[in-house]
């Protein structure tokens, strides 16, 4: 049977997978010789199993009470006894941290007996009458799924009717009578009595966290932050300490760095007199951690030494959540602390410089994700700009849009395609939703470490929060700013999340210095800017994936040359049939066979020979794929309806040309266009077609050749299924460029199923092969991508068909294991083959892994996800189990 309990001293930092992550680092902290209350864990498997089977599994209930009677026996008391109780809190920890996502029962033990016992033990009733409300309300709450608000009200009341503000205010039999309310709601809810036997408390606990791992919210949260939904969450039972024994105890949460700009220092927020969550939640308003000195100079003092201890034990920013009762400091938490993607890549390059990691390390701390986060635009420092007020910069980023009070609405205007910014007293886990259609985040209350700040910074979402100048009124729909100033719903705010700056209107947004760099002319002062730029050096000396782009004209081409592009991989030349010269196209699909066909394509040919040598001129000297053209030709013509009403309505007047078009486009109709006359089906059917546009490649590397440059062309044939259509349009390709006296490579993309399963065959008539990998997902799944995304993929997500879209991340399993066989059978067939990828996943960090683990030698994304793809590859080949086959040139 498998073990299913681990004490604290039993497990380390690597269990997180076992333990979660909070079970894993208190097990760590504990074998540091640090303070933390004593405790075990249960497994994220039992998680599982209680959530496969409905039931906790065999064996459970014997192993967590042998755990439960050594901590007895440790702490010298028992649970919930009636003279000196042991209290012990309940709380989630899964593999990923998920903040304010699941759920936590404190002061499990608690009853009508016991607290007495409390009571007399810390020489305080209100105390114990405080803690014994908190467990009924955290327990109504989360194990009994009673509306929060019930207990909320029944607290203002209480505050209410004594004329206080602050739970503070209240005394010991204000909390007795609100013991007595609390449990009338649980009875009157329920129909039962709330639960007094303290193992039946305990047990009910664990098995509301186990199922708080698939409450609606964890489960969006999950999917927002690609976090696998089948891993389950551990339970960890810890001895209670009391951060509400008076005002020499307290609670807090610090970061060794700040999360916002990587600064090293002191960062937190500490509440005196208060227990548990009530800090994240932003309840009272906190003082800023470095108060904690005059508060209480020793423990500070053992705070600041412990997080030192943290920060080089794991070798890098932690977070930590601790308590003081009556003056003893308690660790109750720590972890690798969320941070800003700017901060993400300050802090790698500081430990670097600390020598604490190297700079190949330094490369794996930091994502492709965060790199584009930094590659947002930001509030134009020269604008006019006078904020109406500051809050706390709590995750940077500029964000514009309509002022909305609640979650609801954020959702229902963002469906409606408008920029929206939610603006929140505070927020709680419900308000995820609204975070999410959000472009950012505002609230009145809370700090740094608030709920709204955490989850934001998590998403990569702007936050100001704390803005406590603001009231906010989310019932009448609106919030007023210092001077009377009134933002209802719908008025345009802007909020700056690096500077805390709120903004009435829009204030103009600029380029981040990072694209600056990139382009060419960033500021090397600005830290982020530099260490950005060690990053990027050392990913680029480390990688094995070249990185080109999807480009279809000179300005892009030369825009992704400056992000670092070793070529195009490729360019798209349907995008050269629209605009003006749409008129041609459709003289060409008009014309008749022979001499009026040509006559068209010869009007075309001049148009796309220029559109190369553009090209060729701004990628000199690097390889340039060219695509033959690729998608039906009736994308070309007018729209059917359009049409058919046009010539209705001229009736007999309706031009010949306006006639003949609606002929071609009934002609042309397709019911599955995208199966249907496209690609190199196209070449093979219209005579001269393909022939026109090699013709246009050949001469435009000739021109480049003769003024002296070095044009690559490859030219690209779309929608290949067999070697035998290949092998017809290579021959006419191959005499066209012999004709015109230059070279080019003269490939293939393989985004149909059976390219793939027959690489070996078509490799004999291919010097290289691209992965369509948008076209080989949509066949290889049998899904149209226009039809299925909004159709039904949100479903498939929640039903875990699929974790992430496959358009967006390559399928490894299905698409993947396409791609192998092609890797594999097209080597086998031409060693030296050339292999990249140009579906839109060449720029998913975790398909440029996939590619680097499978030997392509190249990716190809659009010009601004160039250098994220350049970072991914070279932590994937830091990090990787490096390609499955043998190097080949790129
Ligand atoms: C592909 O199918 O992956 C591809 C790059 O071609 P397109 O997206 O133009 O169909
Ligand atoms: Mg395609």
């Amino acid at each position: 049977m498998p073990k299913y309990v681990y004490d604290f001293t039993e497990g380390n930092k690597d269990l997180k997978d076992l333990l979660g992550g909070k079970g894993a680092n208190l097990a760590e902290m504990t074998n540091l010789g640090l303070p933390v209350p004593p405790g075990f864990t249960i497994t994220t498997e039992a998680c599982r199993s209680y959530l496969a089977d409905g039931r906790l599994p065999g064996g459970l209930r014997e192993e967590a009470d042998a755990h439960l009677a050594a901590l007895e026996k440790a702490m010298g008391k028992r649970l919930g006894a009636a003279d000196d109780p042991l209290l012990v809190s309940v709380r989630s920890g899964a593999a990923f941290s998920m903040p304010g996502m699941m759920d936590t029962v404190l002061n499990v033990g608690l009853n009508d007996e016991s607290v007495h016992g409390l009571a007399k033990q810390a020489g305080d009733e209100r105390f114990a009458w405080d803690s014994y409300r908190r467990l009924i309300q955290m327990f109504g709450k989360t194990v009994l799924g009673l509306d929060a608000d019930l207990f909320e009200d029944a607290m203002e009341e209480a505050k209410r009717a004594k004329g206080v503000e602050s739970d503070l205010d209240l005394d010991a039999a204000d909390f007795q009578r609100l013991v007595d309310t609390y449990k009338g709601i649980v009875r009157s809810q329920t129909g039962h009595d709330f639960p007094s036997d303290p193992r039946e408390q305990m047990r009910l606990a664990v098995e509301a966290v186990f199922d708080s791992w698939n409450a609606p919210r964890a489960v969006l949260y999950r999917r927002q932050e690609r976090i696998p939904a089948d891993l389950g969450t551990a339970v960890n039972i810890v001895a209670m300490v009391f951060g509400n024994l008076g005002m020499e105890s307290g609670t807090g949460v610090a970061f060794t760095r700040d999360p916002g700009s990587g600064q090293k220092g002191v960062y937190g927020d500490y509440l005196q007199n208060a227990q548990g969550e009530d800090v994240v939640a932003g309840i009272r308003n906190t003082v800023r951690l470095q108060e904690l000195e005059s508060i209480d100079a020793e423990s500070y003092r053992r705070l600041l030494d412990i997080m030192r201890t943290l920060e080089n034990h794991y070798r890098d920013l932690c977070d930590i959540e601790f308590t003081i009762e009556r003056g003893k400091l308690w660790m109750l938490q720590t972890r690798v602390g969320k941070r800003t993607a700017g901060a993400a890549f300050r802090i790698a390059v500081q430990l670097a410089d600390q020598g604490l990691i190297d700079l190949d390390e330094a490369v794996t701390r930091v994502t492709g994700d965060q790199l584009a986060q930094l590659m947002f635009p930001r509030f134009d420092a020269e604008a006019d700009r006078r904020p109406i007020t500051t809050g706390m910069n709590a995750s940077p980023g500029a964000a514009v849009g309509k002022a909305v009070f609640s979650s609801e609405r954020a959702k229902e205007l963002a469906e409606q395609g408008e920029d929206v910014v939610l603006v929140r007293r505070e927020t709680t886990p419900d308000d995820l939703v609204g975070m999410i259609a959000a472009q950012g985040v505002l609230t009145s209350r809370g700090g740094k470490t608030s709920h709204a700040a955490v989850v934001a910074r998590g998403m990569g979402k702007t936050c100001v929060c704390g803005a406590e100048e603001l009231e906010v009124d989310g019932q009448e729909r609106r919030f007023t700013a210092p001077g009377g100033v009134v933002v209802n719903e719908g008025d345009v705010i802007s909020i700056d999340g690096t500077t805390g700056e709120v903004h009435l209107g829009e204030v103009p947004v600029v380029p981040s210095p990072v694209v600056e760099y990139f382009e060419g002319a960033g500021d090397r002062d600005d830290e982020l800017v530099r260490a950005v730029d060690r990053v990027m050096t050392r990913a680029d000396s480390r990688r094995r994936l070249a990185v080109r782009a999807n480009a279809d004209n000179a300005e892009d081409a030369a825009r992704a040359r400056r992000f670092g592009a070793q070529g195009i991989g490729l360019c798209r030349t349907e995008h050269m049939f629209l605009g003006d010269r749409r008129r041609l196209v459709e003289d060409l699909i008009l014309a008749g066979p022979g001499e009026e066909r040509q006559a068209a394509l010869d009007a075309l040919e001049p148009l796309q020979r220029s559109d190369f040598t553009a090209i060729f001129q701004a990628m000199d000297g690097l390889p340039v794929t060219i695509r033959l053209i690729d998608p039906p030709l009736h994308e070309f013509l007018p729209d059917l309806t359009a049409l058919s009403v046009r010539v209705a309505l001229a009736g007999a007047d309706a031009g010949a040309r306006d006639r003949g078009l609606l002929e071609a486009v009934k002609r042309l109709h397709e019911q599955n266009p995208m199966l249907g006359l496209r690609g190199v089906r196209l070449g093979l059917v219209i005579p001269g077609l393909f022939a026109m546009q090699v013709r246009a490649i050949a001469q435009a590397v000739a021109e480049r050749r003769d003024a002296g440059g070095d044009p690559r062309a490859e030219i690209m044939i779309p929608l290949v299924a067999a070697v035998q259509e290949l092998e017809g349009v290579r021959e006419e390709a191959e005499g066209i460029l012999r004709e015109v006296g230059v070279e080019a490579l003269i490939g293939t993309m393989i985004e149909v199923p059976r390219a793939a399963l027959t690489a070996g065959q078509i490799a004999e008539a291919a010097e290289f092969f691209s992965f369509g990998t948008n076209d080989l997902t949509q066949m290889a799944w049998g899904f149209s991508r226009d039809d299925v995304e909004a159709a039904f993929f949100s479903r498939y997500l929640d039903l875990g068909i699929f974790g992430v879209s496959p358009f967006e991340t390559i399928d490894r399993d299905g698409v993947g294991r396409l791609m192998r066989i092609a890797v594999e059978e097209g080597r086998a067939a031409r060693p030296g083959i050339k292999l990249g990828i140009c579906g839109e996943h060449g720029g998913d960090p975790e398909s440029v892994r996939f590619c680097h683990e499978i030997g392509l030698d190249y990716v190809s994304c659009s010009p601004f996800r160039v250098p994220v793809a350049r970072l991914e590859a070279g932590r994937a080949a830091l990090e990787g189990a490096g390609p499955e086959h043998a190097e080949a040139g790129a």
